[in-house]
């Protein structure tokens, strides 16, 4: 057998805050207390505000938490000719079919009365030849989205429990040519041999279209423990405008951050500064990840947790 991989997949478009370090930590303790190799994948699909610059910075900030990897960090761009087979071979068995709609179009058509917002109207989805060869004539660019035929998924969520969805007929390749997320994902995954997904809980509702597209791709589906994402206090996804979020705005004492991070995951107490390697041995398998969403209260700088465990003490000891 194998050994199978964890990971921790960043776009490189700016430093890293607390929430992606607190994924970041959670995924390298689920795979490093498991046996399995810990990769870490830039996905760098958009070209032009992925840098060089924040992938080094992102690389720093973990190595500076001490979290390792396995192997050289890969990215997505060097690997499109990969992304290219899988759209192919879904080309080839009819499943997908070319979109002209801009953003704002399917915005507009999934907020009319009988859309669902967030899905995709189906407004290319049975264009004739003739309009779709007209449409490419006039020199719209068209993105290609798969076909699906509003099946639901089911799967087990470790952190979320039984989850249902729909599946949507998601953009596999963007209008410039360049694969599109959910298609890259899925084939790096497979690729990489990661069996198991660790990440933040906004990326959820997409996971049913990730295990679609898995299935008709042939490939196995691998476990998810979508994670809590860090909230400011006033709620809100953690971001740039509740101030000082990432390690170097912090001052850059990753001891200190780090342990702001373990106390959220109910793994220290407030007063303690462990190291990544004590955090490993009081992380417990399976994981009872039953720490709830952390706020980060940025004028105290301190992480508390949303709906503690255990009345708040720390667990795992
Ligand atoms: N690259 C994605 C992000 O930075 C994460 C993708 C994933 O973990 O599947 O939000």
């Amino acid at each position: 057998m194998p050994v199978g991989a964890g990971r921790f997949a960043p776009s490189p478009t700016g430093p890293l805050h607390l929430g992606n370090l607190r994924t970041a930590l959670v995924a390298w303790l689920d795979a490093r207390s498991s046996g399995r190799r810990f990769l870490v994948r830039m996905e760098d699909l958009d070209r032009v505000t992925s840098s060089p610059v924040h992938e080094r910075g992102q690389l720093a900030d973990l190595a500076a938490l001490g979290l390792d990897w396995d192997g050289e960090v890969v990215r997505q761009s060097d690997r499109f000719g990969l992304h290219h087979e899988a759209i192919a071979a879904l080309t080839a068995a009819g499943l997908t079919y070319p979109c002209f709609c801009t953003r704002r179009e399917v915005l507009e058509a999934a907020s009319a009365p009988h859309g669902v917002p967030g899905r995709y109207p189906g407004t290319c989805r049975n264009l004739g030849a003739a309009t779709r060869a007209e449409r490419a004539a006039a020199g719209r660019p068209a993105a290609l989205r798969l076909r699906t035929d509003a099946e639901t998924v089911r799967f087990h969520d470790e952190v979320l429990g039984d989850v249902e969805g729909p599946v949507d007929d998601i953009v596999i390749r963007r209008n410039d040519g360049v694969p599109a997320y959910h298609l890259a994902v899925v084939v790096d995954d497979n690729d990489q041999g990661v069996d198991r997904v660790v990440r933040g809980d906004d990326l959820a509702a997409t996971t049913p279209s990730q295990i679609h597209l898995l299935r008709l791709l042939g490939k196995p589906v691998p476990a998810y423990a979508h994670v809590p994402l860090v909230l400011g206090d006033d709620g809100e996804r953690l971001a740039k405008r509740h101030g000082a979020v990432t390690l170097a705005q912090l001052g850059g004492d990753a001891g200190s951050v780090r342990a702001a991070l373990a106390v959220s995951l109910g793994l220290a107490a407030p007063d303690e500064r462990p190291t990544a390697a004590e955090l490993l041995e009081r992380f417990e398998r399976p994981p009872r990840w039953g720490a709830g969403a952390a706020v980060w209260r940025s004028r105290r700088s301190e992480m508390a947790l949303g709906a503690p465990p255990e009345c708040g003490e720390p667990r795992g000891r």
